[in-house]
């Protein structure tokens, strides 16, 4: 039976992001049908992304200024983490390519052996797009394109994704699920009832019901692997407040006690919360600490939200595929949900079955999903995992927890020698993983080889050679806030 009427339970980012895009993808041959309650708010945040959201948007032929403009949105170069090493340091995970490698080695083997000749710039000064953040500045430029993301108003995307859908055709149904019926014979759900007694039939389900996870969990019954031993913070409380300065391009995480704060500029406010672990501060401290480090008067009730790290032990169940929240969650310190959501669409929309639903393509789909959960995963643990943070207890159990061996494997062979090897088409490549362990404090011992073939003189050249571009273009850029003004101001600001 070919599949026609796909159902989207849900309507946050995730839902809407599955709307627009099946809809735009897919939308002639089938009938998308997207339910969502007014009695039940979304989770409110998700303020923070990374760069692969402009391919997603570029696949749906979104225009970038209407966008940022229509979600109050700006634009983030980068995350900073403060004291996540120990109180008194910080560094800027970047978006984008730092220094210039060779086929064999990495640029931290060439910055690696600066260091051994005195030369002791950061690694991140000989990347264009760190030193922008820091600068305070933003462009599109026309000689080198920068790599960014936005920092965007989750309420108003999903608004503007429902225009977008539903211009395209998506129906649009209110009303709140009460029960999912199943076929007796093979147990793929059939229909949605919803509380005033209407009934939402489909081929296709798509849950999108965030931590409530009804189709996936509630019905299809598929379990959840819990990753809460490696990444123990359970708990986060949220609010916004005013702006009291201009946005910055890019996300602050801020290390605590028991978790970290994080701070996202917006055009016309501030997002905070706090991201902690209740074993080791309980709620009411935790509400009583971030509103004590917020900038600027709340204009929004601290909102608390729980969660367990990890993810369903399938994502995609018979007719089912769970996306968002309902899929699994890794907390948001490198603000990957909303890219894994996208992610999950994609390969849906590559392994879309033709007619029948057949197995194949759900094992495929679960095992591509899986596989890069588990790189992200790693890459979150590794943030905790090297700090050097005393007297805290939560940190301490951090540097002592017992990590996954793909992840020692990798902390040993960058310590050691300075290498990393980017696998499959796992998310963060080798700037990302290098800048992390490098403002984690590790210094590697030794560098490749190949880079003794350049003179002192030489690499001196050639480091400064990459350093003196970079100042160059930073100075003529304008700053982020002056052109967010000129290019894509919201209305309401
Ligand atoms: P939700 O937003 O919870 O939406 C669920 C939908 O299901 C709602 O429309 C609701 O009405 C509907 N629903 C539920 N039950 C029913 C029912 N019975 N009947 C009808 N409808 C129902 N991601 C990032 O990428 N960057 C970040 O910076 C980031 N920060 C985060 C911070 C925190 C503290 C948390 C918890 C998450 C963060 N995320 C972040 C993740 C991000 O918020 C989510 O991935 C994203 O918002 C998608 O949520 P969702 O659509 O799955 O769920």
């Amino acid at each position: 039976m070919r599949i026609k009427n796909v159902v989207i339970a849900g309507g946050g980012t995730a839902g809407w992001m599955a709307a627009a895009a099946l809809s735009k993808l897919l939308g002639k041959n089938l009938t998308i049908t997207l339910v969502e309650s007014d009695e039940i708010a979304t989770v409110g945040v998700g303020e923070a992304t990374i760069p692969t959201l402009l391919t997603f948007h570029q696949l749906l032929g979104i225009k970038e200024a209407e966008f940022m403009a229509a979600t109050q949105a700006t634009f983030k170069l980068g995350i900073d983490f403060q004291h996540w090493l120990n109180p008194s340091t910080s560094y800027i995970h970047s978006f984008g390519s730092v220094g210039r490698e060779c086929w064999a080695a990495g640029f931290q083997h060439f910055w690696r052996r600066g260091l051994d000749l005195g030369i002791d710039d950061d690694y991140g000064q000989y990347c264009l797009e760190l030193e922008a953040a820091k600068a305070n500045k933003f462009a599109h430029l026309k000689q080198t394109t920068l790599r960014y993301a936005y920092h965007l108003d989750a309420t108003l995307y999903a608004r503007y994704l429902r225009k977008f859908s539903e211009k395209l055709g998506v129906k649009r149904v209110e009303g709140k699920i009460v029960e999912v019926k199943t076929d007796l014979n093979n147990g793929h759900i059939q229909s949605l009832l919803l509380a005033s007694g209407q009934q939402i039939e489909g081929d296709f389900f798509i849950d999108c019901t965030g931590f409530a996870s009804l189709l996936i969990e509630k019905t299809l019954h598929t379990g959840y692997e819990d990753w809460s031993h490696c990444l123990p913070c359970d708990s986060a409380v949220a609010v916004q407040t005013q702006s009291t300065q201009e946005a910055i391009p890019y996300t602050r995480a801020i290390a605590h006690a028991a978790g970290w704060q994080w701070r996202i500029p917006l055009q016309s406010r501030v997002g905070n919360g706090l991201v902690y672990c209740s074993r080791y501060c309980p709620d009411d401290e935790a509400k009583r600490s971030l509103l004590a480090n917020v900038e600027g008067e709340a204009i929004s009730d601290p909102r608390l939200i729980k969660f367990r790290t990890g993810q369903r032990k399938q994502h995609w169940n018979k007719n089912c595929v769970a996306l968002g929240l309902a899929a699994g969650f890794i907390e948001p310190l490198e603000s990957t949900s909303i890219h894994l959501i996208q992610r999950g669409i994609l390969r849906l929309l590559q392994l879309f079955p033709e007619a029948d639903i057949n197995v194949q393509d759900a094992d495929e789909y679960n095992v591509q999903t899986k596989m890069e959960m588990e790189s992200i995963r790693d890459f979150i643990i590794l943030h905790y995992h090297l700090n050097q943070r005393d007297g805290d207890p939560f940190w301490r159990y951090l540097r002592n927890m017992d990590i996954p061996p793909s992840l020692v494997r990798r902390i040993n062979l960058f310590q050691q020698s300075g290498r990393f090897f980017h696998q499959g088409d796992e998310l963060f490549g080798e700037y990302s993983w290098a800048q992390v362990m490098l403002g984690q404090g590790i210094k590697p011992k030794g560098y490749h080889p190949i880079v003794d073939l350049m003179t002192a003189t030489e690499l001196q050249t050639f480091l400064h050679n990459i350093r003196n571009p970079i100042k160059r273009t930073i100075d003529v850029m304008p700053s982020h806030h002056d052109y967010i003004q000129r290019y894509c101001k919201s209305a309401d600001h």
